[in-house]
Order: C-alpha cells, then structure tokens, then sequence
C-alpha cells in the first residue's frame, strides 16, 4: 500500500489546511483499477467507517499476495466538508463558500465526446487508452479558482483511468439503496446483492452532474454517438452506495459493509479467491427500474393500514411514521428513503418538505432525478 496526497488550494492566505489522501492497493497495470471513496457528502460518516475498516482488510489481503488488481481508496473524501462545524453540527452536503452541494457540478467529461470522433481509430483497445489520454489531458487544462474546485479536480485526476468507480454515501434515515446505470446493472447487481440492497434504482443520467455519472456517461455516449470502424468498449462503470442512514453508524453494520465489498471484489476478481454464492436479490430485478416518487408533507394520506404517515395536526406539517425502514408498503413500490422525522430528533417537517421516497418498477419521472 502507498499513501498519496493531492493539496488542496487554499481559501485564503494563512488558512490552508486539507489534502485529499489516498491509499493505493495492489498491483498498477494489472487490467483492472478500481476506485472506492467514502463521505463526498462530509456527514454521511457510515461510509466512512465501512472504509476505515476495508482499508484494514486490504492491507491484510496485499500482504497476502492475493490482490489481483490496483484498488484506490478514499476514505475521506472530503476534508473540505468535514471542517465545515458549525454551531455544533456538520454540515457536509453543501459547500458554505459557494451554496453547492459538494456532489454536483463536476466537469463534464462528455465534452471529450467530439475530440474522441476527430482521436479514435479502428482499435478497441487503442480507442480505449486514446480516451483515457483526453481525459488525463483535460483534467490537467484545468485551473480550479477556489477550494471546492480544487476538491473536485482533485477526486477526478485520481479516478480519471479507473475501470470501476464505487462512491459510498448515506442518507438521512433510508434502507440500504444502490444508484447506477442500466448498462452498469448486469457488472453492479451482484453488488446490489452482497450488500443487501433493497432497492436498485437505474438511470443513465440523472442530470446532477453527480461524481459517479461524469465517468459513467462518458463512455456510454461514446458508445452511442462513435460510428461503427471506431469502436468503443465501456472504460468506466459506476456506482453509487447509499449506507442507509446517517445515524446507522455502527462497528458492526459497518464491517457487514466492508465484508460485502470485499466480496465483490472477490466476485470481480480483484481479489483473489472464491467468490461467495451470490445471496438473493433483495428487490426484484424487474423492479429496479429507475423510478423515485418523493412522498411531500400534506400530500399523501391513506386510509390503509399499510401506509401510516399521519397529519397529527390538522393542517400543520407535523407527521410522524410508525414503520421500519425499508418495509415493503405497497404492492408495487418499495420504501427506501425518507427524511428524518423520526421522533425523539426531529418529528417536525416543514410544509412542502420531502418526507420519503418510494421506488417501483414503472419508471415515469423524468428530467433532473437528484434532490438537491
Ligand atoms: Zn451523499
């Protein structure tokens, strides 16, 4: 394992104080590179402790001999956000300089998309490394102007020639739940199983510029717009890991996680060994489809007995909820994310505020599919 370090730039004069670190495992050049970071998001920590302890057993493994292939990981993905205490609280999401979320904007690299036509020639494997050249030469045009750039740029130099890309967050209170792509699905569904995902949502772009997608639709657009005497294979899959809630922070939840990547890992070959039998897929194939519904404050209510959000105060946006998370509720949909109004922290919502999300195999929301 070798420790790398990328600083980052500075806000102000006599103020700078993070570099984004990372650890290297495994052999380079052995055909496939993956890339695992934690906690882009700063407060979503569950991802980072299931880091903390796959770094334990990567090491274990390296000494092992039996690492297959090079895997970077981040475990701190965002140093800026984590410095960010404020009246005692993270606050991780969003970046206090500018306003943005810390996930969204990154540089999009389907701009490469008509260098690539003028680049590429008749050789798959050629074609590939031409891609990733741009990419590398692109990245280093950049010019970041404030820290949070310098972060960004910083998460895409490292991952710029990674085959497989795994971003672990969390959210407020949610089940286990797992974003990627349809082309992605068939490599990530084991994945999706391991982990014990009960939700799968899939969707080629979701429109929030997102870390995940900047490597993920690259490629897939090359495959759709390249003609056929200049062939593209998929360089890069990604996926992102939602490590349920924010409050699921646990030794013991955590090492569940990091046992459930490594064994992907194994099932990728990354890691030598057998791959364990696949366990079931918790949500049915057919139904992980991308499909989000956000149930809003006032806005749902049902008599059935199997849907229990309630209007405690005839008019106000208080509610509260008596089942568990990730409970199946519908006959269709599935639960996997809603807000935390779960008493005794906070069992009041603003009016109009998102209380959950359900999912469902008819897909029907289109446009931008991220929340802010
Ligand atoms: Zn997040």
């Amino acid at each position: 394992m070798n420790r790398q370090s990328i600083p980052l730039l500075s806000p102000a004069i006599g103020t700078h104080r993070e570099q984004l670190v990372s650890f290297h495992f495994g052999p380079q050049n052995s055909g496939q590179k993956i890339y695992i970071q934690a906690s882009l998001h700063a407060d979503e920590t569950p991802a980072m402790l299931t880091t903390v302890l796959l770094k334990r057993r990567l090491l274990e493994l390296e000494k092992a001999g039996a690492l297959n292939a090079e895997i970077v990981l981040v475990p701190v993905a965002n140093p800026v956000g984590l410095g960010q205490y404020v009246l005692g609280q993270f606050l991780g999401r969003f970046d206090l300089g500018s306003g943005k979320n810390f996930n969204r904007h990154f540089l999009q690299l389907t701009k490469l998309v008509a260098r690539a036509k003028e680049t590429l020639g008749a050789d798959v494997d050629e074609n590939r490394r031409l891609v990733r050249e741009l990419i590398a030469a692109e990245l280093a045009e950049q010019k970041p102007l404030t820290e949070f750039e310098s972060l960004q740029l910083a998460m895409l130099k490292l991952s710029r020639d990674v085959d497989v890309v795994i971003d672990l967050h969390c959210s407020l209170e949610a089940a286990m739940h797992v974003y990627t792509s349809e082309a992605a699905w068939p490599e990530f569904e084991p994945l999706s199983r391991y982990l014990g995902a009960q939700a799968s949502l899939l969707a080629t772009n979701s429109g929030g510029e997102a870390f995940d997608e900047t490597h993920s639709l690259l490629w897939w657009q090359l495959q759709q717009e390249m003609p056929a005497d200049k062939p593209v294979l998929t360089g890069a899959i990604a996926v992102t890991v939602e490590c349920r809630g924010q409050r699921d922070v646990s030794y013991e939840v955590a090492q569940q996680d990091a046992d459930a990547l490594v064994e992907y890992l194994v099932w990728r070959k990354a890691i030598r060994g057998d791959a364990k039998p696949l366990p079931e897929l918790l949500t049915p194939s057919h139904a992980a489809r991308r499909q989000r519904t956000v149930l809003r404050a006032r806005e749902w209510h049902s008599d059935s007995s199997r849907e229990d959000w309630r209007d405690d105060s005839r008019g106000s946006a208080a509610l509260r909820y008596r089942r568990s998370v990730g409970r199946r509720n519908h006959d269709d949909f599935e639960q996997y994310r809603r807000r935390p109004v779960h008493a005794p922290r906070n069992p009041l919502v603003t009016s109009g505020a998102p209380l959950g999300h359900v999912t469902g195999a008819k897909a029907f929301r289109t446009g931008v599919l991220l929340g802010a």
